[in-house]
């Protein structure tokens, strides 16, 4: 065994006690986890290193070769992983995310291992002890450098946001690991591959830098606690709240948060939180919003709230009351906590009574106006229960109804008021002559003449087939007189159109008439009898007029 192969074999013997160490002596949180995967892959590279040197055969040589290789490749996945999770403790990188961090590191495995037209690694005098390294041995070169590159950014980036000590001291410690790790490789390339033709191997500087880094890592994490369980719980539980929570410092940067946070919000670790811009996007409460900005930016000892929407797609929508508050140690504010509480379920009820109240008012309206329906409805039903419907004058029931409340009132207070009885005559013969649509007509139309011969107080009532009825109130004998002439020859003057062609027809009519005047002590007992006797006598008096000749009014 030379000194090379020594030389690597304690190296990886070296890793691999570490490996047992930290599994043994840790509780294995996902973070020990992605350190382990790390490790893993660092002590591959001086196992493959032991293999080539205690071998002559190249075909196992190559064996050997490929797995240093692989694993060497594959480091730069394990170390951007760990990285990841050394900046953000509750980092959880989607499936997709990690085949994108892991395929640069497969691809250039495959090359090495397919190993094509030798453009990997090729022998010289047939052995692997002395190689050649091709084009793909490069590529892999500049991928870890690409690797390494990137991982130094995302931790410089991390240490430039981070404002507390303790994160910082850690992303400097890994700088300072991942500066070790890749300073060594590099001098190996140097001088082992550039300079081998001019100087000798020196044997494992690879090796070396790996072991070293890793001794570092480990003392680091040790020392600084960056697996702290407790902080690591913290954290969790942080994570597994319903209420999300952001904590930022006095220049309102974000300095720690937990997961419901981040993918609703898009806000991360290290930004510069700025609310107006958050509202701006989410706020529903424009009404408080000016006052909840004003209070955030001048009064930041006071507890404010406000509330925000956020559509995760258009069938869903979050919402959410958010408070400030600020942090307080030694009456000194050194920050704010914003928590986010979920209130879809609370403004989902308030938003079901408000839809059920805006359908009760529909309701309410509704039957206002059924209401209103049936009121018109019945109005057209009393009017038609009063209304004769073929001449539109009253009924008969309606002038019998009035008249029984009238009667009592003139007979009290002694007001005159008269009764008119008429008949057309001869009316058969209309019919007989002109038949009975026309019959109709013609009562119809000396029914308006009628009317408009009348004053507005004044009762046309249709009393039967062609006899009306006429109550006049406060009349007279001298002024019934007028009006019942002025009825019957309305009527005689009126000449009523049957059709082109034919002369119009004309009737006259016949009335009885009876004026109560005097009526100084009268008692009515029986207003209907009363009434009753009223008619016969005025329907005497229409009998009389049609047996003097007809067209023609008496008195009685
Ligand atoms: P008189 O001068 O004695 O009253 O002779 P008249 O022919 O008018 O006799 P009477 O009053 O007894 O007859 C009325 C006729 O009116 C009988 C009936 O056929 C007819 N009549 C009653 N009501 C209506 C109606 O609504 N329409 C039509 N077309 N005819 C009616
Ligand atoms: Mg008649
Ligand atoms: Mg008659």
């Amino acid at each position: 065994m030379g000194l090379m192969t020594g030389l690597d074999l304690s190296l990886f013997l070296f890793l691999f006690t570490i490996f047992i160490y930290v599994f043994a002596f840790n509780v294995i949180t996902t973070q020990h986890k992605v350190y382990l995967l790390f490790h893993f892959f660092m002590m591959i590279w001086p196992l493959g290193q032991v293999g080539v040197h205690i071998t002559d055969q190249p075909h196992l040589q190559i064996i050997y070769i490929n797995i240093s290789f692989v694993g060497l490749s594959m480091l730069g996945f394990g170390w951007l992983l760990f990285t990841k999770f050394l900046v953000n403790v509750s980092y959880r990188p989607s499936r997709k995310t990690l085949i994108y961090m892991l395929l640069p590191s497969v691809l250039i495995s495959v090359g090495v291992l397919w190993n094509p037209w030798d453009s990997f690694v090729s022998t010289v005098d047939s052995t692997y002890a002395e190689r050649v390294y091709g084009p793909i041995f490069w590529i892999m070169v500049g991928l870890l450098i690409s690797y390494y590159i990137y991982t130094v950014r995302i931790l410089l980036r991390a240490y430039h946001s981070r404002k507390l000590p303790q994160d910082r001291v850690r992303i400097a410690n890994a700088l300072t690991g991942i500066f070790i790790m890749m300073a060594f490789p590099l001098l190996d390339l140097v001088l082992n591959v550039i300079l081998d033709p001019w100087l000798p191997v020196i044997p494992g500087l690879t090796s070396l830098g790996i072991v070293l880094s890793d001794l570092y890592f480990v003392f680091s994490l040790k020392k600084h606690r960056s697996f702290d369980l407790v902080k690591i719980a913290q954290q969790d539980v942080m994570d597994t709240l319903s209420v999300g929570i952001i904590v930022l410092d006095e220049h309102d940067n974000v300095i720690e948060m937990n997961r419901i946070v981040s993918p609703r919000l898009q806000i991360f670790i290290g930004d510069t939180l700025n609310m107006e811009e958050l509202l701006s996007w989410f706020n529903i409460d424009k009404g408080n919003e000016d006052e909840f900005l004003y209070s955030y930016r001048t009064d930041p000892y006071k507890r404010i709230q406000t509330e925000i929407m956020i559509e995760q797609d258009s069938s869903r929508k979050q919402y959410f009351s958010l408070h400030v508050g600020p942090i307080v140690v030694n009456e000194g504010r050194i920050g704010k906590v914003i928590t986010f509480q979920e209130i879809s379920e609370l403004k989902s009820l308030i938003f079901k009574s408000q839809e059920q109240y805006a359908s009760m008012q529909e309701r309410n309206r509704a039957l206002i106006f059924m209401q209103d329906e049936l009121f018109q409805a019945n109005r057209k039903l009393e009017q038609l229960a009063i209304t004769d419907s073929l001449t539109g004058c009253f009924n008969r029931r309606f002038l019998m109804q009035q008249l029984e409340h009238e009667v009592l009132t003139n007979v009290r207070y002694k007001i005159p008021f008269a009764l008119l009885l008429f008949d057309i005559d001869l009316f058969k013969l209309v019919n007989d002559t002109y038949g009975h649509v026309i019959g109709d007509e013609v009562i119809r139309r000396t029914a308006d003449a009628v009317r408009g011969a009348l004053r507005r107080t004044d009762i046309l009532a249709r009393y039967g087939g062609e006899e009306f009825t006429v109550y006049l109130p406060h009349t007279n004998r001298e002024q019934a007189d007028m009006l019942a002439q002025r009825i019957r020859e309305v009527v005689q003057n009126n000449e009523i159109a049957i059709g082109r062609g034919r002369s119009p027809v004309s009737v006259t009519i016949s009335m009885g008439m009876l004026v109560v005047e005097e009526q100084s002590d009268l008692q009515i007992e029986d207003v209907k009898g009363y009434i009753r006797d009223l008619f016969s006598k005025v329907d005497s008096a229409l009998y009389r007029a049609k047996d003097n000749g007809r067209n023609r009014v008496v008195n009685l």
